[in-house]
């Protein structure tokens, strides 16, 4: 057990005589962010309790750089000798391909075995001591004993912080696809034993005017292939079975067999910060990439960082700065800027807009699709992406960029 820091909950009622109401540190939800805190302030020997509707592991696909599963390994397992299995498959190879041909980017992608990595959060929570109840988190407020967390019931949890991990709202621009496991020959389509991150010349129709969609897919581990028709960014979004429509007509047009459900997806790429007095995490505190909807390994790895605050006895207005401060506010600002570009584009431009983005040396677009990238990286990056198109895709850039910074710019005051 670790030292009690300053300011913590030090007596608790006994557990077998009276369900504990009192906590170091209550959270709210069980996705990657909520679990990932909850297991290393455990860890650290901070009595923790996990309110979710449910403890199933995530049914979700979670996709990432295969580097981005490594630093998520090392963190999780705390170093290579672990006799834990491994936490996701890697895929060496990593293609894009647009109307302009097909290239292997260099940087492997990897899947996550969710349940590897959920059983995993779970048992470190458990192993030190950590709690989970089943509930649904109505309200979130502060009073005299801390932060009181009270669940759909109409029972409380009080916590010294209370971390918010309930995910995202909405929001009105979203990434959506539709997914099919599959069977057949691929050959062409997903690279053998690689993942395809991007065919924007698969699901395009001679003479049909179509919202810009993607094909993403990767070998899963009982040997079907999971195809995804992709819708990048839209607002509004599109509309789920315009694209199962697209996919099952590529997945016809090919002779593949669709072997098991659907998997449906639908990620806000712009929803509002969860307003709480806790602390907000992950999804929650707005940190999904504002282009590309990814922030799983983010929220795997920052647990340990939230957990080490409020070891260190900060408080919430002190952690929330931690996990989202002017920084990372800056880096997700510009970021979103490039998702408002993105949206304004047709099929043919989002082609073209991606045959230049991974042109562009590695370290420029590794810096645009990482959210915790620096916001001169991403500037740089911008720039980079900007002076490299035809000269007709950068006025679109450009004129986007500034309606987009002109609609965010509240007027100045009006002298009379
Ligand atoms: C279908 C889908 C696919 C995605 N694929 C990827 C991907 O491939 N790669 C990637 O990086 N990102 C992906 N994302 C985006 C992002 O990583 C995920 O949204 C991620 O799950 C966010 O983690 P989180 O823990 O912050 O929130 P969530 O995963 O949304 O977890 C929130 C949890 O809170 C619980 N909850 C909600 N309301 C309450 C309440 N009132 N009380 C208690 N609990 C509550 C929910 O049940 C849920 O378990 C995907 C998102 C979706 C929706």
């Amino acid at each position: 057990m670790c030292p009690v820091p300053p300011g913590r909950v030090a007596a608790h009622p006994d557990p077998v005589t009276a369900p504990r109401s009192h906590w170091d540190v209550v959270v709210a939800g069980a996705g990657p962010a909520g679990l990932s805190v909850a297991a290393a302030c455990a860890a650290r020997g901070m009595g923790v309790v996990v309110v979710a509707p449910h403890l199933r592991p995530w049914p979700q696909t979670y996709g990432m750089w295969a580097d981005e599963l490594d630093a998520v390994s090392a963190t999780l397992l705390g170093g290579p000798a672990s006799r834990t299995p491994p936490l996701g498959r890697r895929y060496p190879v990593t293609v894009v391909r647009t109307t302009a041909g097909e290239r292997d980017i260099g940087r492997g992608y990897a899947r996550l075995h969710n349940d590897v990595v959920h059983g995993l959060l779970l048992d470190q929570l458990r192993a030190g001591g950590g709690e989970t109840r089943r509930g649904s988190v109505a309200a979130v407020h502060q009073d005299a004993a801390g932060q009181v967390v009270t669940l759909a019931d109409g029972t409380t949890l009080t916590g010294r912080t209370v971390v918010d991990a309930r995910g995202g709202g909405p929001g009105s621009a979203q990434q959506r696809a539709w997914g099919e496991q599959v069977t057949g020959d691929l050959a062409g389509l997903v690279p053998d034993g690689g993942a395809l991150l991007m065919d924007w010349a698969a699901l395009r129709e001679d003479g049909v005017a179509q919202p810009p969609a993607f094909l993403y897919g990767m070998a899963l581990d009982d040997g079907t292939t999971l195809l995804e028709a992709t819708s990048l960014a839209a607002r509004p979004p599109v509309a789920l079975p315009h694209l199962r429509d697209r996919l099952h007509r590529l997945v016809a047009d090919a002779g593949l067999r669709i072997v098991d459900r659907p998997e449906r997806v639908a990620i806000p790429l712009d929803a509002a910060v969860r307003r709480s007095a806790g602390v907000p995490v992950g999804a929650a505190a707005g940190l999904v990439h504002p282009a590309t909807g990814y922030s799983v390994a983010a929220s795997l790895r920052a647990g340990g960082t939230v957990a080490d605050a409020l070891l260190a006895g900060a408080d919430a207005a002190a952690v929330r700065a931690l996990v989202r401060g002017a920084r990372q506010r800056a880096s997700l600002g510009l970021l979103g800027l490039g998702r408002e570009v993105l949206l304004e584009l047709d099929e043919a431009e989002t082609d073209t807009f991606f045959q230049t983005f991974f042109s562009l040396p590695e370290s420029a677009w590794v810096a645009y699709l990482d959210v915790g990238s620096a916001p001169t990286s991403i500037a740089a990056a911008m720039l980079r992406v900007a002076r490299a198109l035809p000269p007709a895709a950068r006025r679109t850039l450009v004129s986007t960029a500034v309606r987009t910074v002109l609609r965010a710019t509240p007027a100045g005051p009006v002298r009379g």
